[in-house]
């Protein structure tokens, strides 16, 4: 039997670095959700520190393979950057939906959503993928030491009142909060998926309430109209208050045309993406809002203008955005 023993730590290693995994896995999990597992000597360093710790997944380039890059350092990118367009592996974005160790040595799970209509390269490899197919990750570094970072569930301190909002490219990262909400809280989850069966990947704990919002024309519309509707506007008399709230949340007011501000994850460092340290923030509540990159953004921009929740406890993440792809 294999015993898996975690490498040592230091203080120079990168933060993420490139793994090489073999696919080991898929099941399917619903009409929209693959589940693919990749094992491999290569994740051996492959670290997880749990909630929505998003990676980056590099997929075969035009000729079906891989440049050579160095894996063991942070240099992979600079080198991934100055490829041709030809060679360079296409990369997006997901998130760990579980790590473990097995009787062979590391498994990582990543649930991709389907979206057969304009697959890009991660749908169209996920659809497609096979034992024994290799993928590149840009991953968690086991090796380094202190926050890695790449979260965005960092709620105030003392919340206990949660909702949660997202499509099917939130799911796996809304599973893996559920599964460490602290004791005692009170969460309600709005899921907009194309079919109720995609809830089996959610695995939501009892106690969570969860809202099933069936797609309906434009990915995020039934989402936003949602959970705007379960928390109406309030009159408040500084309106002054709102407009400077709104200002920066991406959405032209006069065009409602989306700027590029698809994100913001309140206790962390805009620039460098990692936690601050000394967070003072203290709230009841707390809204992790990911999908759709205009969906949320409005759904953002009337929780802060329209409802006077403090934009310090909405979390909100355009995790993609129709009609663009990744870049
Ligand atoms: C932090 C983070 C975590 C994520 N985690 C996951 C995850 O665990 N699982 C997962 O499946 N996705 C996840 N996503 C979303 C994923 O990165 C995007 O859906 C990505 O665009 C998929 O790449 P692609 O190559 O399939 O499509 P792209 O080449 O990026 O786009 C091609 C076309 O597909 C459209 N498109 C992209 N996604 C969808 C969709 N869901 N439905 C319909 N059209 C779409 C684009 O608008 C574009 O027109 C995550 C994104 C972020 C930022």
């Amino acid at each position: 039997m294999l015993v898996h023993v975690p490498p040592a730590a230091t203080a120079t290693e990168p933060l993420y670095r490139l793994f090489d995994a073999t696919v080991i896995a898929t099941e399917r999990l619903s009409p929209t959700f693959v589940r693919i597992t990749f094992g491999g000597r290569g994740l051996d360093e492959f670290a997880w520190d749990g909630l929505d710790q998003r990676i980056k997944l590099l997929f075969p380039n035009a000729s079906g393979g891989y440049p050579s890059m160095p894996a063991d350092d942070a240099s992979w990118y600079e080198q991934w950057s100055s490829l041709s367009d030809d060679e360079r592996p296409p990369m997006r974005t997901y998130t760990i939906r579980d790590r473990r160790v097995g009787f062979r040595g590391v498994e990582v799970d990543v649930d991709f959503a389907l979206h057969a209509e304009s697959a890009g390269p991660g749908a169209a490899w996920a659809a497609e993928a096979h034992v024994g197919v290799p993928l590149r990750i840009v991953g968690p570094n086991a090796r380094a030491t202190g926050d890695r970072g790449a979260i965005g569930w960092l709620p105030p301190r003392d919340a206990r009142r949660f909702v949660i909002a997202g499509d099917e490219t939130a799911v796996p990262a809304m599973a893996c909060i559920l599964a460490a909400l602290p004791a005692g809280s009170r969460t309600t989850v709005f899921a907009e998926l194309r079919h109720e069966d995609d809830l089996l990947a959610l695995s939501a704990p009892e106690e969570v309430e969860v809202r099933f919002v069936p797609r309906t024309g434009t990915p995020g519309a039934a989402l936003a109209e949602a959970v705007c509707a379960a928390f109406p506007a309030v009159s408040r008399a500084d309106d002054a208050a709102r407009s400077a709230a709104a200002d920066s949340d991406g959405i032209d007011s006069e065009t409602e045309v989306l700027s590029e501000v698809l994100w913001e994850v309140p206790g962390t460092d805009p620039n460098t993406g990692g936690r601050i340290e000394n967070d003072d923030r203290s709230a009841a509540s707390y809204v992790w809002l990911a999908g759709e990159a205009t969906a949320v953004t409005r759904i953002r921009r009337h929780l802060v203008r329209d409802v006077g929740v403090d934009r310090q406890s909405v979390a909100f993440m355009g995790y993609w955005r129709r009609g663009r792809a990744e870049s």
